[in-house]
This record gives structure tokens, sequence and C-alpha cells, in this order.
């Protein structure tokens, strides 16, 4: 259970708006991504490795780098959460309500795998009703997709981004750890049948993996008018086997495109992370994102909420606040949100990867929440 700390009862504030959520540069926070569990049931090399395949293609890589990491065998060096350590449904309404009341605007509702969490529609209601969720969408790796997915449309889900890798089942198997490319396929086609928009495809490029894939997934992107986002890799693997050679650049990424394909620049808000192309021949539109090769934390506007209840301000943060004493000992609003304010206020300048001094966080991409 949470240790009991005296948590402040302030005095309300403010009724409605509370003010906002601004770091000491002058950020103003409007996307909270909240992940509602930290379990999953794929095992993807670039997150939560644990297979055969994964270290052997950890392994060769190394080898070829003449590096001697990682070990014979890659252990799975992560456990679970304990359950009563997760936030409740209502637990992750409030927050996201008090966030909103500070001018969240766009909530992002991740995990681990979200569908893993049972009556995950019922979580998708309760946010879809809250007044000023403006935008409210989901990233699943899709498997469980087909099961619940006219159930998230009925409860107000609008979009959502299904993790899709590769194309070639045996690949994608091999970058997953799960034969899951037919229920993504399906998971991407019931979304447009069910009218989630747009539908957008995250794909991860790993060098040596599954860049000779680039084109490919561009033109299903173009072929089945889909949003597809590139993502480079970043250090947020469970066994930090990353390494800079393994990160095909957006910039390498786009040369590869525009070789095959006439683009044209969408204009995007300041604060997107992906840069942005049209086909000029076609429909669907292609993103990528360059965390690791061209930072985008000068505009960055994100808060992260993990499962079990911590406030990230980065993806590299590390330092987390918790704050379940706020949501689980006598608390206010008003006091939740001045902890939420006085916590963004010390959000970080930016990533240090690439700095002698970066230091892996401690928790991987499938804790914190992508
Ligand atoms: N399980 C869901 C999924 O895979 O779509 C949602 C959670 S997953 C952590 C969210 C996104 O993060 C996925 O699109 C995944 O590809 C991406 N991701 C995970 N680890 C990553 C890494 N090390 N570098 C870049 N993207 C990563
Ligand atoms: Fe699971 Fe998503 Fe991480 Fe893959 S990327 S292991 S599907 S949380």
């Amino acid at each position: 259970m949470a240790s009991r700390l005296a948590v402040p009862v302030l005095p309300g504030r403010l009724s409605g708006m509370r003010g906002e959520l601004r770091d000491e540069h002058g950020r103003v926070m409007r996307d909270l991504r909240v992940s509602i569990t930290d379990r999953c049931n794929f095992r993807c090399v670039y997150c939560l490795p644990e297979t055969e395949e994964a270290a052997n293609f950890y392994r060769t890589r190394f080898d070829a780098l003449r590096n001697p990491r990682p070990a014979k065998s890659i252990p799975l060096n992560y456990e679970w959460k304990p359950k009563h350590e997760i936030l409740r449904f209502e637990e992750i309404e409030r927050v996201v309500r008090v966030a909103v009341s500070l001018g969240i605007q766009k909530v992002r509702v991740t995990g681990g795998e979200p569908l893993l969490r049972r009556d995950v529609a019922q979580l998708i209601a309760a946010l879809a009703r809250i007044p000023g969720v403006e935008d409210l969408a989901m990233t699943t790796n899709g498997f469980l997709f087909g099961e619940k997915a006219e159930a998230l449309r009925t409860a107000g889900l609008r979009r959502v981004s299904i993790s899709l890798d590769s194309l070639d089942r045996g690949r994608f198997q091999t970058m997953t750890g799960r034969d899951g490319l037919p229920a993504a396929l399906a998971a991407i086609e019931q979304a447009q049948r069910l009218g989630f928009a747009p539908v957008k495809v995250n794909a991860v490029i790993i060098g040596g993996m599954n860049d000779h894939e680039i084109e490919a997934l561009a033109e299903f992107a173009r072929d089945r008018r889909l949003s597809l986002r590139f993502i480079e890799f970043m250090p947020l693997d469970s066994n930090r086997a990353w390494q800079r050679d393994l990160v095909v650049s957006g910039r390498t990424i786009l040369e590869r495109l525009r070789a095959r394909f006439e683009l044209v620049p969408v204009a995007g808000h300041p604060t997107e992370t992906a840069r942005r192309w049209a086909f000029a021949d076609g429909s669907g539109e292609i993103g990528i994102i360059a965390p690791v090769t061209e930072p985008f934390c000068g505009h960055c506007n994100r808060l992260r909420l993990t499962a079990d209840g911590k406030i990230r301000t980065c993806l590299f943060s590390l330092e987390e606040h918790d704050l379940r004493p706020w949501l689980r000992e006598e608390s206010s609003d008003e006091a939740l949100a001045e902890r939420l304010i006085e916590i963004v206020t010390h959000k970080e300048a930016g990533h240090r990867i690439g700095q002698p001094d970066f230091v892996q966080p401690a928790r991987t991409m499938s804790c914190i929440g992508g």
C-alpha cells in the first residue's frame, strides 16, 4: 500500500481552470500520455526483449561492432508492478480531469499494452466525458483490438495508433516476439472500417533488422491511406542493448523515401514531434519522428503518467514524481493541481542522448508509456 505521507490539503485556489502547467523554460503542457499497465503480451526487441531471436540479433550485431555485450542469454530484467500499485480507473480519471483543468488538451492512453487492461472501454468512456479533452487517442500493438474495437469506438475513442514494424510475418515475430502480423493487419483494417481517423501506424526502424522495409512500409501506408510514423530507435529497451549504430536516422529514412516517392511537406503544429510528408500521387501520409538525431525538446509539451501513478516530465527523466499519496490519501483536487504545477516547473530542458553524461532511465518504454 502507499505509505502514509502527510499530504497538504491546500485551499481551493481557483475553480474551473486552475492555472497552467508551465515549466521554467516557458513550455506549456498540452499533451498527457497515460500508461494504464506496465504489462505486455509482446516482447519487442526495442522495448521488452526476452526472446532468443532478439538475443541472437543483438549478439550478432554486438559481435560485429566488437562489443562484448550482451552475454549469452538475455533475461527479462523487469518485474511487473504488483496490482495494488497500479492506478485504478477512477484514480486515472481524476489525474486526467485535474490535468485538463490545467490546460492539457490531448490524452493518449498507452502502456505496456493498454488492451490488456480489463474493461478498458469503461476507462475510455470516463475520459471521453471529461470536458476539455479535445483529443483522445490510444497506442496499441493491435493484438487484442479485434475483440475490443467496437466497445472502444462506442466509448468515445476517436484515434488509434497501431504498431507495425514489419510486413514480413517472420520478421514481425522476430521483432515483437509474437506471431502477430495477421492480427496487426486485421486491427488496422478494422480501425479504418469503424471510422477511427486518422489511423496511425508506428514503425520503429532498427539498422540491420527492418530498415530494408522502409519503402515497403511507406507503400503500404499510401495504398491503405494510413498515417505512418517512422520512429528512431531510442535507448529505452529493457536490456540496455541500444547502440547508436543501430539507429537509422530520420534523415536517412527521408532520403530513402524521397528517392522512391514524390513527397510534399505537410505543415504541422510547431509542437508536433513528427515531420510530416504527403505523397504527391496518392493518399496516406508519412511522418518521421527523430528524437535521437533531431531532438524536439525545445518545444516539448508532453507529460507522462505511469501505470503506477508516477509523473515523468521527460521520456528520459531520471526522476519520477509519485502522485499516489495525493490520490490515495485525503487530498483535494486543488492540492493535486498544485502538485502537478510544481512538478512541471522543473521539467528537464531536454534529453542528453549522445552526451557523455547520458544515463538511460531505469524503466523501459513499456513502463513509461510511449
Ligand atoms: N504496446 C503498445 C504498442 O506497442 O503500440 C503501446 C505502448 S508502446 C511502449 C508505444 C510505442 O512506443 C510503440 O509504437 C513502440 O513502437 C514505441 N517504442 C517502444 N520502445 C521504443 C524504443 N526503444 N524506441 C522507439 N520507440 C519505441
Ligand atoms: Fe509491448 Fe508495445 Fe513495448 Fe512492444 S512496444 S513490448 S507491444 S509495450
